[in-house]
This record gives structure tokens, sequence and C-alpha cells, in this order.
């Protein structure tokens, strides 16, 4: 029988790389194999994120773009899944007829078997909703793709030096502004043993380096969910299984942040030394209109109880401007937290209506060229902090998990523990190797080093 080429695209978080990586388990256990480009491939699936707006627009824009594929062999399937899949439903069958399948996050697991039978001239198929979770992996005929693609056969991503782990799904906190609630359903965490087995799974296979993901991780084993116990029991069995070198979580909700999680940053050697902690706004106003139930009071005493912890610990955050309602003061307050805490690196965005979520009924409308604003004005203030703490760090060694090539011929590129990006020269037979370098220059999103000269000289002894 003729192998048959999967194609994956993802848009969006690292939840959804996750979930292409396990979709991709499960069709080549079913003995597809994965295509590296569009043409020539049998099933085309693009997993795709609406956090933002016009996220739907995007996608059809795809979806046209691969038309030409469909005409040239119309036995090629196109199926999208992910969030806009969720939000759009049969309405994207409507202004895309060539799809053949539409499928929300909750029910990826159901793909394998729909494409046994599924063919292009058949009716399309939209899924939507939650299948139900699979407590016991090796069970008859489990419908979760997390748990179907689990540690017996998980294959490592693209990436297998450092990889995505989902523990939980889905959101309980229903923040004025998110749609995630509404699109991946309510929180559900995965149980200990089975993310133990996969942590492993994936350590044995080469991992250095994992990182634990859910729309908020810090609400893993909350009771009442389904599966899973505590959050800080949990990091600590993973951070002692043997040769992981490496350990992050993301992310994290700061009203969720116990005082026993905040110390595990001072006593687990492998949790690296970057903390993702969405602040949103500086404003306590517009704080409680988001429906985030912390206060900047609370944020800032977060902060310095994780910096006694770990005092070299580096901060990212992302910020929304231009919330209904949002003052030239409130935005002024948002500025000075990120001047007083100095956040290593920031995701900002500018408010946008999102369908379903409360904020969308809000008045008090801020204008797009008022929004655009204060975001540049926003950039240009972290910008500055950025370039800041990586000039200090001139002259200083860090760790890089060497994991992909730098722009200029012959560099390399990885991440140090808190999360720089570092480039520099070095042999190819490098990567996925932790190596110590030395910071010679530093700009806005980037370093750029040198190899330690022990490093180099083992090196040089190796030839
Ligand atoms: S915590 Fe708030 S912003 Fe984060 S996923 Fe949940 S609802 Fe969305």
């Amino acid at each position: 029988m003729k192998t048959r080429n999967l194609y994956i695209v993802t848009y969006g978080c690292q939840m959804n790389v996750y979930d292409s990586t396990c979709l991709g388990t499960l069709m080549k256990k079913r003995g597809w194999k994965l295509a590296e480009k569009p043409e020539g491939a049998d099933f085309i699936f693009l997993n795709t994120c609406s956090i933002r707006e016009k996220a739907a627009r995007r996608v059809i824009g795809h979806l046209n773009r691969l038309k030409a594929l469909k005409q040239k062999n119309p036995a090629l399937i196109l199926g999208v899944g992910g969030c806009v899949a969720e939000q759009e439903g049969q309405k994207l069958l409507k202004q895309v007829p060539w799809l053949n399948l539409v499928v929300g996050p909750g029910r990826l697991g159901e793909i394998p078997q729909l494409l046994e039978n599924l063919t292009s001239d058949m009716p399309p198929i939209v899924l939507s909703g939650q299948a139900p979770l699979m407590t016991e992996p090796a069970a008859s005929e489990p419908q979760d793709h997390r748990a179907l693609a689990s540690f017996k056969d998980f294959e490592p991503g693209p990436s297998p030096i450092s990889s995505f782990l989902t523990i939980m799904t889905g959101c309980d906190n229903y923040c004025a502004y998110c749609v995630v609630p509404y699109l991946r359903g309510r929180e559900t965490s995965r149980p200990k043993e089975e993310i133990l087995a996969e942590a492993r799974s994936l350590v044995n296979r080469g991992s250095l380096e994992l990182t634990l993901l859910g729309q908020n991780v810090n609400s893993y084993g909350r009771p009442g969910h389904r599966g899973g116990q505590d959050f800080v029991e949990l990091l600590t069995e993973v951070a002692n299984i043997p040769h992981l070198e490496r350990l992050r979580f993301t992310t994290s909700h700061p009203k969720d942040f116990p005082p026993a999680l905040v110390d595990l940053f001072g006593q687990l050697p492998n949790l690296c030394e970057h903390l993702h902690l969405p602040l949103q706004a500086g404003s306590d106003r517009i704080l409680a209109a988001m429906g985030r139930r912390y206060d900047s009071a609370h944020y800032l005493w977060l902060v310095s109880a994780l910096r006694a912890a770990c005092p070299n610990l580096a901060l990212s955050t992302d910020i929304i401007v231009g919330f209904p309602g949002e003052t030239e003061q409130e935005f002024n307050q948002t500025v000075k937290m990120l001047e007083s805490i100095g956040f290593d690196f920031i995701f900002s965005f500018k408010y946008s209506d999102r369908p379903m979520t409360k904020a969308n009924l809000l008045p008090d409308k801020i204008e797009e060229k008022e929004k655009q604003r204060r975001l540049a004005h926003l950039q240009a203030v972290q910008k500055a902090i950025t370039l800041e703490k990586h000039q200090a760090l001139i002259g200083q060694s860090l760790e890089v998990l060497v994991d992909g090539f730098g722009r200029n011929q012959g560099q390399l590129s990885g991440r140090s523990r808190d999360l720089k990006l570092v480039h520099f020269d070095g042999p190819e037979s490098l990567m996925g190797q932790l190596v110590m370098v030395k910071i010679l220059e530093a700009w806005p999103v980037s370093l750029i080093g040198e190899l330690n000269s022990n490093q180099k000289k083992a090196l040089q002894n190796l030839n």
C-alpha cells in the first residue's frame, strides 16, 4: 500500500506545537509519513490559533493559497484544527467549500481514525467540543490525543533536544478579554503518572530540556479537576528525572502562585532561572476590569519573593494596551510597572475585541491610532530596559543549549538558562549540546558571544 503523506502547519502557542507533535505521532503509528512541504501531501492540516484578531481571515487566506494544490490533486484532504476550527466551525465551510475537515482542539485525537475512511469527495466533517479525557492510556479506544500519543511510543517533536509537554488543558479564569476558556474548555489536568512516564521517555530519547505547558499550569491538579495532583509535587518529581538538565513551565497566573512554588526556584538545580508571569496592566482598576483577580501590589510582592528565592531570575510578561476605558494615567501606571520591575522581555499587544468575551461589550473603546501610540511607547521603553540588561551580560559566560543555526555562515545559536538568545561561531558537532559561551556583544533581541577558551581547546584537541 502506498505511504500517505501528512503536512502540518502550526500557528500560535507551544501548546499547539505539542498538539501537532501528538497528531504527527498518532498518524505515523498508522503508517503516515510527515512531509516537509505541502506539495505532494495527501493530507494538509492547519493547526490554528485565534488568540489575536483576524485569525480566521489569516487561516482562510492560507486555505485560498492551498486551493491550487487541491485543484492539481482532487484527492487531497484539507483540514483545519485548533481554536479557529472550534470558533468558526461550520462557518469555515461556507467560505472554503474545498475544506474536508474542521476539528476543534478537544477532538484532535479522532483524526487518525477519521482519515482511515475519509475521501475528498465525501461531505465535510465538523467536530467540536471536548472528547472524554483518557485517564488510563492503555484502555480500549482512547479518544484524547494527549493520552493516545503518550509515553509508550511518543516521539519527540521537531527539536528533540528541547521538548514541550502539556500537563493540563483549558482555563477556568474567564479573563474579560480572552477567548481561551470558550474554545479550549474547562481546566483538565493529566494524571501525574502519565506525565512522568512521558517526561522520562522524552529524556531517554535525548531531550535535555522540558517545558511543562498549560494555559495556567499553576492550577494543575486543583480539586475538582479530572486527574492530576499538586503542581509543586509534579514539578519536583519531573525535576528529579535523571539526566534532565533543564526544566521550565508556562504559563503561570500571578493569583495562583503558592509560596512552595516560589521556593522551588531556589531549590531545584535544573529549574531554569526564567519565569513568564503575565502582568497585563499596571492599573488596579484595569486589572479588576480585566477580571485578573490580583492587583499591582500583589504582583510586586510576588516578584520580590521570587527574586529573594532566586536573585538572578529573568522575568518576562504579557501586556495589553488600550483595554476599554484605559486612561492615559492608567497606561502610564503600566509603563511605571515595567520600569520598576525591569522585565527581561515582554510580549505586548493592542487590545482587540474577541467574540464571546465580556470585554467585547464594554463601552469606551480606545481608538486604533491611540492604541498604536501606546504600544509603540511601551515597546520603546522595554527595548531600552532589555538592551541595558543584555549589556550587563558582556564579559559573562552563559550556559547555552545549542539548538539552531545563526544568520551567518558557521554561526550556531541557542538559549541560555534564563532564555536569552545567544549566537556564536562553532562547529555543527555542538548541536544539541550544552556549551559555555562568553558574551561579547549585546543587541535588543539577542547576544553575540564566543565559545569559552577551554571549550575551544577541547575542540582543537578533538580535531
Ligand atoms: S488565565 Fe485568563 S488570559 Fe490566561 S488563558 Fe485563562 S482566561 Fe485566558
